[in-house]
């Protein structure tokens, strides 16, 4: 299938880089976890000679979705909730409705959120296209979800893990390949493997 709007070419170099990463942040979260996430990400990347900035965020969140990554595992997929950003959407063809949960998909095949979309309703996973912030709040008050997972650019999902952590709820995260306030992009391959785990 060809490359939808918002769907990130795959990248080999990219690819070998997060796989070398995962590797280190398995090997560091087994022996448990005795300082921050932020310093360890630091001790990786130095100890890696990660450089770029981009690469030490994608570690520190790397470290986060390993820690929750067994309770989150655990929670069945129909007590889940897909967080998607609406910066992803082909706004020049977007069809999307918009109410007080965000907006609504409809599926014009337009970006790669029709993917998503697809992907969470065919594995019974509530999903909500939204700016972040407050909404994110609301909805997990309102419909009080076991596990989240979180589309969006490192500083949103920062501010959002502060929050899902008060709350205890494992969160999982995909980081946006390319950020913004629009035309952003999301490997969809790393999307679907968040839901299907
Ligand atoms: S309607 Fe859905 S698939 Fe079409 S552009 Fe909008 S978000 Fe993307």
């Amino acid at each position: 299938m060809s490359k939808r709007n918002g769907e990130a070419e795959p990248n080999g170099q990219d690819h070998g880089i997060k796989t070398q990463i995962r590797g280190f942040v398995a090997q560091a979260v087994s022996f448990g976890l005795t300082i921050s996430p932020s310093d360890l990400a630091s001790k990786i990347c130095k100890e890696t000679g990660i450089k770029d900035e981009k690469w030490a965020k994608y570690t520190s969140i790397e470290i986060i979705n390993k820690v929750n990554s067994d309770l989150y595992r655990r929670t069945k997929k129909n007590e889940r909730i897909v967080f998607i950003p609406h910066c992803l959407r082909n706004v020049k063809v977007c069809k999307a409705t918009i109410g007080e949960e965000g907006y609504r998909c409809a599926k014009c095949g337009g970006c790669v959120i029709m993917s998503i979309v697809e992907e969470c309703e065919k594995n019974e996973i509530k999903y909500f296209m939204v700016a972040g912030g407050s909404i994110v709040m609301k909805l997990i008050d309102k419909y009080q979800p076991k596990a989240v997972i979180g589309i969006a650019c490192y500083n949103e999902l920062k501010m959002a893990l502060e929050k899902t952590s008060e709350k205890k709820l494992p969160t999982q995260i995909v980081m946006l390949s390319k950020d913004g306030c629009m035309n952003t992009e999301v490997e969809l391959s790393e999307v679907k493997e968040k839901i299907n785990e």
